[in-house]
């Protein structure tokens, strides 16, 4: 299957998106708004920024490997 790396994170604060390449083998957990410079965590039940605000889930999730094991 064809894992996707580009994410798109939405910043929840000031709406900024920003396209990151995603990490194939760890995960981010602290992600800095390029905008506004909050400091973005993964909402609780995701393992990663991500999977929480990003367009697509980090690529360990995408395999269902679980993320961070
Ligand atoms: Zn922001």
């Amino acid at each position: 299957m064809t894992v996707t790396i580009e994410s798109v994170i939405t910043c929840p604060s000031c709406s900024h998106q920003a396209a990151e390449i995603m990490p194939t083998d760890a995960c981010a957990y602290f992600y800095e708004c390029t905008s506004c410079h909050l400091l973005l965590k993964p909402l609780a039940g995701d393992c990663c920024v991500f999977c929480s605000y990003g367009s697509a889930k980090c690529p360990p999730s995408q395999e269902q490997k679980g993320c961070c094991a």
